[in-house]
C-alpha cells in the first residue's frame, strides 16, 4: 500500500446525535493510504432562511428530524461521485458535489449531507499528510490565536425567549495568551453563576451552556453581565461584552418586539434602542442586530455605529461569498460570522471567510448551538487565520471539546504569539 495515496476509496454517512439529543449525520471517509477523516455536522436553532438546506425526514419518527433521507444521499449519490477523486483536491471534490446537487440552496442532496462529507474528506487528506488540521490548512503560513468570545447568559431561541437577546458573551480582550483568555471567561462565568444563585434565580443551563436568563428585562440581563465582570474583578477593560442579538427571531419587516417587556419598535428606534446600550456598558461587538430582511437598517447602524463596535452579520450573511461582497458594497456590517454548515462547503466556507478578510472584516469562526464533540471549528480557526472563535459558553463538554482543542494548538506551538482578532476590532475601546 502506498501510504501517501489520498484518492478516496470509501464514503459512509451514519445517524449520531447531537448535544440537544436530536439525530445528525456523521460521514466517515477512508483513502487508498489509509488516511482517515470523519466529519460530523451541527445544528442551529435560530437559522437564517438563506442558509444551506438541511435535509431532515420529516414525519412522525424522532420528531420528524430524522436524517436517514440524508444519509441516503451521501451512501448512494455523493459516494459513488466521490470515490477514486483525489482528497487533497478540496475544491474539486466540493465542485463535484455542488454539480451533483445542482440547486441553489442545497435542497436535493442536504446542506448536512455535503458539509459532513467536505469535513471528512479535508480531515483525511490532512491525516494522511500526517498533519494536525489546523497546520495543513495553514499551509506554513504563520497564523495566530483566534481570539474567543463566551456565553455568559443563554437567551432567545436556546432559552425558550425567555429574554429577547440570544448570547449574553465576553471577549477577553486584554489577555496576552488562549490560555489566560478562558481564565479570565472562567472568571466572569463563575461570577455570573454566583450572582444568580445569590439573587435566588432558577439555576441551570440554556442550549450552549450559559447561565440560565432567569431576568425580568433584557436590560437586567446586561446590568448582570457588567457586574459579573465587574465581581470577576475584569472591569478595568480586560473583559468586555458582546451581544448576539439575532435579531431576526425577534424582527420582521421593519418592526422589532422585545416578548420580555412587550415593547415595540420601529426599525430606527430599534437602532436607538441598541445605540444607547452600547453608551451604557462595555460592548465591543454586536452580532445580527437588525433582522435578517432589515437592509436600510443594517446599513444605518453600521453608519451610526461601525466605528465604534464590530457589527457581525451572522443571518445577516449565511457563511456567502457573495452576500458578503454585496453587504461591503453597500455598507452593511464590519464583520462575518463563519458557520460551515451555513454554507454547506468547506471551500465555500472559505471563500466566506476570505470575502471578510479582503474587506478588513473582522472574521469569527462560530460553532451552532446545536453541537457534538466535533472539534473541526478550532481548527478551521487557527488555520485559516480567522481573527475570532465562538463555541458557546464555558460548560457541557461539546462546547468545551472546543475550547480545550484550540488549548492543544496553542501549547503544542509556541511560536505563536498573540491574537489575530484584536486588529480588526475597534481600537477605541480596546486599552
Ligand atoms: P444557532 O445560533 O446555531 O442556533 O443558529 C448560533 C448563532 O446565532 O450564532
Ligand atoms: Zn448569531
Amino acid at each position: 500500500m502506498n501510504t501517501s495515496d489520498t484518492h478516496i476509496s470509501s464514503v459512509k454517512a451514519f445517524r449520531v446525535w447531537d448535544s440537544r439529543g436530536r439525530p445528525t449525520i456523521e460521514v466517515e471517509v477512508n483513502l487508498r493510504g489509509g488516511g482517515f477523516g470523519r466529519g460530523i455536522t451541527p445544528a442551529g436553532a435560530s437559522r437564517g432562511t438563506h442558509e444551506a438546506i438541511e435535509l431532515r425526514d420529516g414525519g412522525e419518527h424522532e420528531g420528524g428530524l430524522g436524517v436517514q433521507r440524508a444519509i441516503k444521499q451521501v451512501n448512494e449519490l455523493i459516494a459513488p461521485a466521490l470515490i477514486g477523486k483525489d482528497a487533497s483536491d478540496q475544491h474539486a471534490i466540493d465542485e463535484r458535489m455542488l454539480a451533483l446537487d445542482g440547486t441553489p440552496n442545497k435542497s436535493r442532496l442536504g446542506g448536512n449531507a455535503m458539509v459532513a462529507t467536505s469535513m471528512a474528506v479535508l480531515f483525511a487528506s490532512a491525516n494522511a499528510h500526517r498533519q494536525p488540521l489546523w497546520s495543513y490548512l495553514a499551509q506554513g503560513k504563520p497564523v495566530r490565536m483566534p481570539l474567543p468570545e463566551i456565553q455568559i447568559f443563554g437567551g432567545g431561541a436556546h432559552a425558550d425567549r425567555r429574554v429577547d437577546i440570544q448570547d449574553f458573551m465576553v471577549m477577553p480582550v486584554g489577555a496576552q495568551s488562549f490560555d489566560e483568555a478562558l481564565v479570565i471567561c472562567a472568571d466572569v462565568y463563575r461570577a455570573a453563576g454566583a450572582l444568580m444563585a445569590r439573587r435566588g434565580s432558577r439555576m441551570g443551563v440554556a442550549d450552549e451552556g450559559g447561565w440560565w436568563p432567569d431576568f425580568r428585562s433584557n436590560e437586567e440581563a446586561l446590568d448582570t453581565l457588567a457586574l459579573a465582570i465587574h465581581e470577576a474583578g475584569h472591569d478595568d477593560g480586560t473583559a468586555l461584552i458582546s451581544l448576539d442579538f439575532a435579531a431576526s427571531e425577534f424582527g420582521k419587516g421593519g418592526r422589532y418586539r422585545l416578548g420580555l417587556e412587550s415593547r415595540d419598535f420601529s426599525s430606527d428606534e430599534w437602532i436607538a434602542q441598541v445605540g444607547a446600550w452600547i453608551s451604557r456598558y462595555p460592548i465591543i461587538s454586536i452580532e445580527d442586530p437588525v433582522s435578517e430582511d432589515d437592509q436600510q437598517g443594517m446599513r444605518r447602524i453600521t453608519e451610526l455605529l461601525g466605528t465604534k463596535v464590530q457589527i457581525i452579520g451572522d443571518d445577516f450573511l449565511v457563511t456567502s461569498a457573495t452576500r458578503v461582497d454585496a453587504a461591503r458594497a453597500d455598507g452593511c456590517c464590519n464583520a462575518v460570522l463563519i458557520k460551515p454548515n451555513q454554507a454547506g462547503t468547506i471551500t465555500e466556507t472559505l471563500a466566506a471567510l476570505e470575502r471578510g478578510k479582503a474587506a478588513g472584516w473582522g472574521t469569527i469562526v462560530s460553532a451552532r448551538s446545536g453541537e457534538t464533540e466535533d472539534v473541526i471549528i478550532s481548527h478551521l480557526a487557527v488555520g485559516w487565520n480567522a481573527g475570532q472563535l465562538k463555541v458557546g459558553s464555558f460548560a457541557r463538554s461539546e462546547r468545551m471539546a472546543k475550547w480545550n482543542e484550540a488549548l492543544r494548538i496553542e501549547r503544542a506551538n509556541p511560536q505563536i504569539q498573540g491574537f489575530a482578532g484584536r486588529a480588526a476590532l475597534p481600537q477605541a475601546i480596546l486599552k
